[in-house]
Order: C-alpha cells, then sequence, then structure tokens
C-alpha cells in the first residue's frame, strides 16, 4: 500500500481543527466515477466559507487502485458522514473507476463488471491494508468498521447507498470486507501489541529505522537506538494520552543495559509508540537478560495455594513493586 499524505489546509474542516478518538472506521465511495485519489486534493482544498466550493465536505483519505492519499490527520474530526458517526468514525473513501454513469441516487447504468474486476480488487486490497493499519494504530477490529449505508440504519450517518450500492456486483459486501480485515489483522507481522498497549513498565528498543522521536519531533541520535534498552515509566499526563505531531506517545524515563539489565537515568523524552519496540511487557515474569547473570532476589513468601499466593502478589503490585509468581 502506498500512502501519501497531504493535508488539506484550505479545507474550513480541516481549519475547525476539532479533535476525535477514533472509535471505528466508516468506508465510502465516491459516486464519482473516473476521479481518482489524488485529483480529490484540488477538489477539496478549497473553503465554503470563502466561497471556492459548493458544499462542506471531507474526508480522511481517499483509496484508488494504485494509492492512498490522506488528507485530514486520522484523529482530526472529518465531516463524511451527514451524522453523527463524525464525532467517532475515520472517513475513507473508494475511488470509482471511471466508465459508467449515475442515474437517480446509487444506480450505476453502463457499469461493466468484468472489466472493472482488476480495479475493484486492487482497490480492495489498498482499504483492507488502510483498514489494518488503522485498527492497530487505534486497538479496534474489523467489528468497528462499517459502511456508509450501514450508519444511516443506525441513524449515525445520512442516507446514502454506498458501498452496498457497488460491492455486491463483485460478489462482496461490507460484511465480506470485515472478514478480509479480520484475515489481514490476524496474518499481520506487526502484532498490535507492539504499539497499541505500552504500559508503565515496558522494556522498549527505539527501532533502527527510525528517524525522529514523533513526526516534527527532534532527530533520534544513533546511540539511543543502540547502546540501550529503555524503560517506559509515563503513559498520560495531566489524566490523558500525550499528542505529539498526531500521534500518542510514551515516556522513556529509564535506560536499561541489554546486557545485565540495570537502569540508569534516561533519556526522558516523550516518543511516540510507532518507532518502539517492545522487549519485554512489565507483566511478564522478569527474565534474565543475559543467563550467566546472577541476582540477589527479594522472596516474600512460599505457599502451598496458588490463590494465598495471588493475594500476597496483588498486595505487593498495590505497594508499587513489581512481583511474579514462580512454581517450583
Ligand atoms: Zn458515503
Amino acid at each position: 500500500m502506498k500512502l501519501n499524505t497531504r493535508y488539506m489546509t484550505r479545507n474550513d474542516c480541516y481549519k475547525a481543527g476539532r479533535k476525535i478518538t477514533p472509535k471505528g472506521i466508516m468506508i465510502h465511495s465516491t459516486a464519482t466515477p473516473g476521479v481518482m485519489a489524488a485529483d480529490w486534493f484540488s477538489r477539496w482544498n478549497k473553503s465554503y466559507q470563502a466561497g471556492e466550493i459548493n458544499r462542506q465536505v471531507c474526508v480522511h483519505a481517499f483509496v484508488d487502485d494504485n494509492e492512498v492519499w490522506q488528507y485530514l490527520p486520522w484523529d482530526h474530526r472529518g465531516w463524511h458522514a451527514g451524522g453523527t458517526a463524525n464525532n467517532t468514525h475515520i472517513g475513507i473513501e473508494i475511488c470509482e473507476p471511471a466508465g459508467f454513469s449515475y442515474s437517480g441516487g446509487s444506480n450505476m447504468i453502463g457499469y461493466d463488471i468484468s472489466k472493472n474486476e482488476a480495479y475493484f480488487r486492487k482497490a480492495w486490497q489498498n482499504i483492507v491494508e488502510v483498514c489494518v493499519m488503522l485498527c492497530q494504530r487505534y486497538g479496534l477490529t474489523e467489528r468497528d468498521i462499517i459502511c456508509h449505508s450501514e450508519g444511516n440504519r443506525r441513524g449515525i450517518a445520512s442516507n446514502h447507498g454506498d458501498v452496498m450500492h457497488w460491492f455486491p456486483k463483485h460478489r462482496e459486501s461490507t460484511e465480506s470486507f470485515r472478514a478480509a480485515v479480520r484475515a489481514a489483522l490476524k496474518n499481520s507481522s506487526e502484532p498490535p501489541e507492539t504499539s497499541a498497549t505500552l504500559k508503565v513498565g515496558d522494556v522498549v528498543e527505539v527501532k533502527a529505522t527510525s528517524n525522529a522521536y514523533y513526526p516534527g519531533g527532534a532527530a533520534i541520535p544513533d546511540w539511543v537506538k543502540t547502546d540501550c534498552y529503555h524503560k517506559v515509566t509515563q503513559v498520560i499526563s495531566n489524566g490523558k494520552p500525550v499528542v505529539k505531531g498526531g500521534k500518542t506517545c510514551v515516556l522513556l524515563g529509564k535506560k536499561v543495559d541489554k546486557k545485565n539489565g540495570n537502569e540508569s537515568a534516561g533519556i526522558l523524552t516523550w516518543v511516540e509508540k510507532d518507532v518502539l519496540k517492545v522487549i519485554k511487557t512489565s507483566s511478564s515474569k522478569i527474565e534474565n537478560f543475559s543467563d550467566s547473570q546472577k541476582y540477589y532476589r527479594v522472596q516474600v513468601g512460599v505457599f502451598s495455594k496458588k490463590a494465598n499466593a495471588e493475594v500476597i502478589l496483588k498486595k505487593l503490585k498495590a505497594a508499587g513493586f513489581e512481583g511474579y509468581i514462580k512454581f517450583e
């Protein structure tokens, strides 16, 4: 999937600047035959208030058979649903191929199914991949994806037929689309845990391929990637997630020696989750960083019943200590 990003900064929707926490994805199709994803920038990067365009509309991205163009930040409130879904859903339009017309609402006139099958499959693949990426980023599943017409039936979108006026021609439906996203999520090499569920105490590595701590942030020096691991010491600030450059960040407050696991003062920088790879989660038991290393361990008790051990572990954690149960 080729993802291009160029924000429609002249569009009133962009200027409105409202943020959302994405709870789902709404898929649309353009009902505009032959206008591809890149073409929409010049069509919609205009101000209604300045009289440059006759409608108030903006979506997060357009997809065609070749590429994806993102025109709004994913957590920016879009104007695509004609209903309350704008407050919760990322909107994505699938571009429709050339060579047919519309008459009376969503009737496709002269649409050649076999000729358009190849286009449809490629565009389908691209929007599946966008949805997989967004599900991973925002902790969503295929069940959080609906099309515009489903949104209308739920009372959260205007009365449009997309995409169910088109998908069935290629023997697909919103249901089969969700199934394709589910399958792709399962096969995805990047487990959602990597970026979506980082917790305080997790040990991470800064990916060698990353350049900046977050979009628009400072460049990452090489030693930060190579010399040590880092420990997540904070995931919220003033009760809220910390977002920089449009990305949710975590604070890396401690450095962790790769060989012996020793901790020292960290880089104390908020870093976008996507540039981090989980080495060890705080809930997993404490593994040896190197097997030959010996440690002084503090043992709190020995129990014959697991439930009793769990009670003590809970108390330990409540008091702020890390611990784990070992059966031997
Ligand atoms: Zn629509």
